[in-house]
């Protein structure tokens, strides 16, 4: 296939509400994201917490992720329908574009409303299909302990956040301080793969894709431009180049749940964020919108070689610094 190789420009930019947790089998599809989950080899949830020093879920130090003030949220929440449940302080929001449930102060719930809204139109321009129009849920846990007993029954064990396919239901905790919105796009992506492309595989598109958009930049306090810098992914795959533990291209390519979701899991997501980043930075013939087509399903082999490709790739990580 023909390609060219010119750096591009600027990114032109339901159901119901269950107090008690649903029952959810334990074979899980949930999408966890990424650094703090560990699976076992067999596919199950297993394992304690595995912390990880790629974080991009979540607000990053010297990252501005947030984009509106407390008076914007009101704004855009007006109107909004909210709804006290009977007992234990959970509430229910539908936003524009999704319902939102949790025990979390009703500021939060409507902030986790507009955000939502506004990630959602930010992966419908950058994917090139629009967000079916049936309700996502976005449920919000106040207390720690109990979003560990949600994520353990959903499968997803040790996971910072998650989306389960099953319920077409983002599942977050609010932090004790900061905001979540990093693991809000995140989530908010494998949502929308899942639900406008019908994609949950393979694994590197999907994490990558989700790194992509949760890693944005907040370009003059207004506008959400995926796939900002992330020095300290960058900095991981250097560091795995240097002592072996570097994931070759074919191996990265067909990884599943065990490689991404297991021990090594830091190194994967970081190798799965940058090469959609260089994918998106580069422009080629039968690609006009390269995020989009790798949404859609297209293969890197629609590119050309993939050792020609994966050293390319590789030159863009060695002298990005
Ligand atoms: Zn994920």
């Amino acid at each position: 296939m023909m390609r060219t190789w010119l750096k591009r420009g600027k990114m032109a930019l339901r159901f119901f509400i269950f107090m008690a947790i649903p029952y959810l089998p334990l074979v899980s599809m949930a999408v966890p994201a990424g650094p703090t989950l560990a699976i076992s080899s067999d596919g199950s949830p297993a394992g304690a917490r595995v912390s990880s020093t790629w974080p991009v879920g979540d607000d990053l130090p010297d990252r501005l992720s947030s984009l509106f003030t407390q008076a914007a949220i009101r704004e855009r929440a007006r109107g909004w329908d909210v709804k006290r449940l009977e007992s234990s302080g959970w509430r229910v929001l539908q936003s524009r574009r999704c319902t939102i449930l949790g025990n979390v102060p009703i500021d939060d719930l409507r902030a986790a409303g507009v955000y939502a809204d506004a990630f959602l139109e930010v992966l419908e321009d950058a994917l090139e299909r629009d967000f079916p129009d049936r309700h996502l849920a976005v449920r919000v846990f106040r207390d720690q302990e109990a979003f560990e007993v949600y994520a353990s029954i959903a499968g997803a064990k040790g996971a910072a956040s998650f989306y389960d396919p099953r319920s077409a239901e983002v599942v977050l905790r609010w932090p004790s301080q900061g905001h979540p919105w990093r693991l809000l796009m995140h989530e908010l992506t494998h949502a929308h793969l899942d639900l406008a492309f019908k994609r949950r595989e393979p694994l590197w598109i999907m994490e990558g894709l989700a790194e992509y958009f949760a890693g944005y930049d907040v370009g003059h306090g207004r506008f959400i431009m995926p796939g900002g810098a992330s020095p300290e992914a960058e900095e991981r795959i250097r560091r795995a180049l240097e002592d072996g533990s570097y994931v070759p291209l074919d191996r990265l390519l067909a990884a599943g749940r065990d490689a991404f979701y297991g021990e090594a899991h830091d190194v994967y997501y970081a190798q799965a964020w940058s090469l959609v980043k260089f994918v998106a930075e580069n422009q080629y013939e039968d690609w006009p919108n390269a995020l989009a087509e790798l949404a859609r399903g297209g293969g890197l082999d629609d590119l050309g070689d993939l050792s020609d490709f994966e050293k390319r790739w590789l030159e863009s990580i060695r002298y990005s610094h």
